[in-house]
């Protein structure tokens, strides 16, 4: 059975970079009916952020990656948050003591940094050279049973090489110099990743490991535990980082990073998620708008391309923009803005007055939040009067006024009706339209940047047009006034 897993450490907020690999893992546990893990590894106190883990299950049930295992939803082979499997790490640490593969290593923080420094003037990288291996085993025992503070190291092989094998890059080979002899259980009885990560891929079931190439460093070392504990390995595949536009690695320098910020900001779970999925995988046929469910019948690692995928945010906004119009229903994103206009403390009279202002606004928002901000004076009979539109109130209070009368004694603000008063009133008084609607636009909008008139009288509604252009006399009276 392919079993996936994402392991994200609790160190900040969300980040777009699991997500992408969140979807790649998921594609490929689904396309091959196997299982998704989400394990939590948090052995790291000094680096540990309270909440973070809530914040990362949180933007992946978000963005629609159901996980089969998980902190939250249990599992077989639980538990999935590594701060509670210590006693296990303890355990396979021992093994390896027992079976001569790992030893005690009791230097202290100022003698390990001596001995880099000493490396380092050798011309050596790696930070440790393994010479308390010498130390006799009674030796270690005896002294470790005292109460000395120690660490548990892997013996890595001296000379030779270790070659892993990457499902997308194929063979790799590490040169025994570029593998250092590791921490495995630190002094605190914490293990390292990679001590946890082996003994509970392993324990985990987990068949493919699928991350970012930042690990493949990590990889030959894992390989090497595997085969210190006699397990199978699973398959390894390393995917490209994320760029940002420009090329250079994506961080909160370049751009938002946080899953949470574009969530706040009104992406649609299923567009930013669309977008993750072109982040090296391509559809056949090329199309760029495709289901998480259309991605996983077409998956296969030979559309997965290893050139540095981009992440640009001006294109998922744009991908954002496509599904409000496109591939959303009307009704759907209607529902979608309620609780963004919620947010702003904004109501709305009735599903059917909301449904038709989000018809009238769908051209012109890409993000949710866009939408609340450029249509505020919908649901706000107190919005505010830009600059300009005041200027286009103060030019054409004596148009406003006659306009008024015009609408005032329609039955009602139909698109046809009002068009067909308004441009007889304009002809006969011999006026450009514009002359007639910027300060109409003006007055019941408190803004010129408008869908088109005609719809927008008709979407109000004759009282409440009547109402806002008293309101707008008035407040250019006021203007009038304070001059
Ligand atoms: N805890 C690691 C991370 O934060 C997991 C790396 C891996 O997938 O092995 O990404």
């Amino acid at each position: 059975m392919v079993k996936t897993r994402i392991a994200p450490s609790p160190t900040g907020f969300p980040h777009v970079g699991t997500a992408y690999i969140g979807i790649f893992s998921y594609a490929w546990a689904r396309k091959n009916g196997g299982r998704f893990i989400v394990r939590i590894e948090d052995t790291d106190r000094k680096r540990y952020v309270k909440g973070a883990e809530e914040g990362i299950l949180r933007s992946l049930k978000w963005l629609g990656l159901d996980y089969d295992e998980g902190p939250d939803v249990g599992g077989p082979n639980g538990p999935y948050r590594q701060s509670e499997r210590l006693e296990l790490y303890r355990r396979y640490a021992q093994q390896l003591l027992d079976a001569g593969l790992a030893y005690r290593a009791f230097e202290t923080s100022e003698e390990l940094a001596a001995i880099r420094e000493e490396l380092q003037k050798k011309g050596l990288g790696y930070g440790y050279d393994g010479r308390a291996r010498r130390i006799p085993r009674e030796e270690a025992e005896a002294r470790a049973a005292a109460g000395e503070p120690h660490v548990i190291r892997l013996k890595t092989p001296d000379s030779g090489s270790t070659i892993i094998t990457d499902e997308l890059r194929g063979n790799i080979e590490f040169a025994a110099e570029e593998i250092p002899d590791v921490v495995l259980l630190k002094s605190d009885g914490f293990p390292t990743y990679h001590l946890a990560v082996v003994v509970d891929d392993h324990l985990m079931e987990v068949s493919d490991v699928i991350r970012g190439e930042d690990w493949l460093v990590s990889t030959p070392i894992q390989k090497l535990l595997y085969q210190a504990f006699g397990w199978d390995e699973p398959k390894w595949y390393h995917l490209p980082l994320l760029r940002a536009p420009g090329g250079a690695k994506l961080s909160k320098r370049t751009g938002h990073t946080s899953l949470d910020y574009y969530r706040q900001a009104g992406y649609l779970p299923e567009a930013l998620r669309n977008y993750l999925a072109t982040m090296g995988f391509s559809m056949p046929d090329g199309r760029e708008i495709f289901t998480l469910q259309e991605m996983i019948e077409a998956f296969s690692w030979d559309r997965v391309s290893l050139g540095g995928p981009v992440f640009d945010e001006e294109k998922l906004r744009w991908m954002n923009g496509k599904y409000i119009r496109e591939v959303l229903s009307l009704e759907e994103v209607c529902e979608r803005l309620k609780p963004f206009l919620q947010g702003a403390g904004l109501g709305w009279e009735s599903d059917a007055y909301l449904c038709k202002v989000t018809e009238a606004m769908r051209p012109r928002f890409e993000t949710l939040s866009e939408f609340v901000e450029k249509s505020a004076y919908f649901f706000d009979e107190n919005y505010p009067f830009a600059p300009k539109a005041e200027k286009e109130l103060k030019k054409g209070l004596r148009e406003l006024r006659e306009v008024r009368d015009i609408l005032a004694a329609l039955p009602e603000l139909s698109h046809e009706q009002s068009e067909a008063a308004i441009k007889e009133y304009a002809q006969e008084r011999g006026l450009k339209l514009r002359k007639v609607m910027q300060p109409l636009r003006a007055a019941i909008t408190g803004s010129l940047a408008t869908p088109g008139m005609y719809e927008l009288l008709e979407i109000f509604g004759k009282e409440r047009v009547l109402a806002r252009i008293e309101r707008a006399l008035q407040h250019a009276e006021e203007l009038e006034d304070g001059r």
